[in-house]
């Protein structure tokens, strides 16, 4: 059997940590075994999904590498849905309810107060043709329940292992707002068997929601795909993460100059009993993907982890694969800057000051003229690989400085800062001239 799965967001907001690793995890899962991964967009919600979010879906997508095979937009399926409501409604599993929001909710405190559960009575079931008439001639307009049968629906999770939900214990789920609105319950289900969905992955907040699915798979006589409910994302603090995702969109990160590499690996491996390590590509992340090295408990999202994550993609990046970007931004001093530099990086854009220290101006930083006047004195002709350690050590047998009192205040004069790339690699690349006027102070 082929792997076939899907996404299926809202466009009513950027997507965020929480949804792309659903996305992430979909793709990988089927991409690993060589499946198709589709992207749906769940926008039956005229008034709240916009063009906009659309584009801005597929572009957080696309840049992650999250590539897909197939795409549809629930808005132009309506007909399906509508189907799909006639049949279960010939069947008796769809009935019209005429409460009101404040009616159904009076109810569910009068059966709090006496104790029993809050789950929907069926009193819209037992309404006579001509009481629904006099309601609907009152200008009421029917909302659509799904008759669950109340039963305990078993599957096994890939994730969680065996799963039950006892459907008895729930409200029959509105699938028709009385505004004619489809709500995902149905559209979801309907589209996973048009589209021959062999596997619904997505958070473990869906797991109440797949007991009522699945017996709408069954009533629409679907075949039932198999489902994988991963733990949700907490913070580094250990707090559920849901109500800060909106603070970490992936439109936000790329601003903040985070590699796709390091956000899909970060977000693939979490929770998992794999190396936090950044993966070659997408693809040999999808390669060691598997249900089964996912834990139980919470993935735990820690910023640190993938700051981490980002500078061993960089450290780790080629030449030819920075070269473009180095180019951009105007900072392409060619491959022995990029090899001497990358050790350092934290984020790409860090490179610009990096250059800076190779082609100036920076200020030295100057504590004692007199070391660094008989370091010039010292600095070989030819400032070629082994210049580095042949300097320092004329200027260690002369001075007697050594270690960090030898190395340090040419560091800072040479590239203004404490801290920085390897000098040995530096000094070829700054050169002789430049060399010697920072050794006299000067900007350059
Ligand atoms: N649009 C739904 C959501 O984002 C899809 C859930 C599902 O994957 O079935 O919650």
């Amino acid at each position: 059997m082929s792997v076939k799965v899907r996404f299926a967001p809202s466009p009513t907001g950027r997507l965020h940590v929480g949804n792309v690793r659903t996305a992430l995890v979909n793709w990988l899962f089927a991409k690993g075994q060589g499946g198709q991964f589709v992207l749906r967009i769940d926008d039956t919600d005229l008034a709240r999904s916009t063009p906009e979010f659309e584009r801005g879906i597929e572009d957080d997508l696309t840049w992650l590498g999250l590539v897909w095979d197939e795409r549809h937009n629930q808005s132009k399926r309506f007909d399906r849905y509508a189907d799909a409501a006639e049949r279960l409604k010939a069947a008796g599993r769809l009935y019209p309810c005429y409460e009101t929001a404040e009616e159904l909710d009076r109810r569910r405190k009068v059966q709090l107060s006496r104790g029993l559960p809050p789950i929907y009575d069926r009193a819209a079931l037992k309404l006579t043709d001509a009481e629904r008439a006099r309601l609907e001639a009152e200008g009421r307009r029917p909302h659509w329940r799904f008759k669950l049968e109340g039963k305990r629906v078993a599957w096994e999770d890939l994730s969680r292992g065996h799963a039950e939900v006892d459907t008895a214990s729930m409200s029959d789920p509105v699938l028709i707002r009385e505004d004619g609105l489809y709500l995902y319950t149905l559209p979801s289900v309907v589209d996973d068997i048009d589209m021959g969905i062999t596997h619904v992955i997505r958070g473990e907040d869906h797991v109440t929601n797949t007991g009522a699915q699945i017996e709408i798979f069954e009533a629409l006589g679907g075949p039932v795909p198999g489902f994988a409910h991963m733990p949700l994302l907490v913070g580094a603090d250990g707090e559920a993460l849901s109500k800060r995702l909106g603070s970490l969109s992936i439109a936000e990160m790329r601003d903040q100059g985070y590699e796709p590499i390091a956000i899909v690996s970060h977000l693939g491996r979490i929770g998992t009993s794999d190396p936090l390590e950044v993966a070659a590509s997408i693809q040999a992340l999808g390669d060691s993907f598997a249900f089964d090295k996912m834990g139980r408990s919470p993935a735990r999202y820690d910023v640190a982890d993938l700051d981490r994550l980002n500078a061993q993609a960089l450290h780790a990046m080629s030449y030819e694969a920075a070269q473009p970007r180095l180019r951009a931004m105007d900072c392409d001093l060619g491959r022995d800057f990029w090899d001497a530099v990358r050790p350092n990086l934290q984020k790409f854009a860090d490179v610009a000051d990096l250059a800076r220290i190779v082609r100036g101006p920076i200020t030295p930083v100057v504590e004692d003229q007199g070391f660094l006047d008989r370091a010039a004195e010292l600095l070989p002709s030819d400032m070629d690989a082994g210049a580095w350690g042949a300097w320092t050590s004329a200027v260690k047998d002369v001075t007697g400085a050594k270690g960090k009192a030898l190395f340090m205040p040419l560091r800072l004069a040479l590239t203004g800062q404490a801290h920085g790339p390897d000098m040995a690699m530096l000094v070829p690349l700054i050169g002789r001239e430049r060399i010697a006027r920072r050794l006299k102070g000067e900007t350059a």
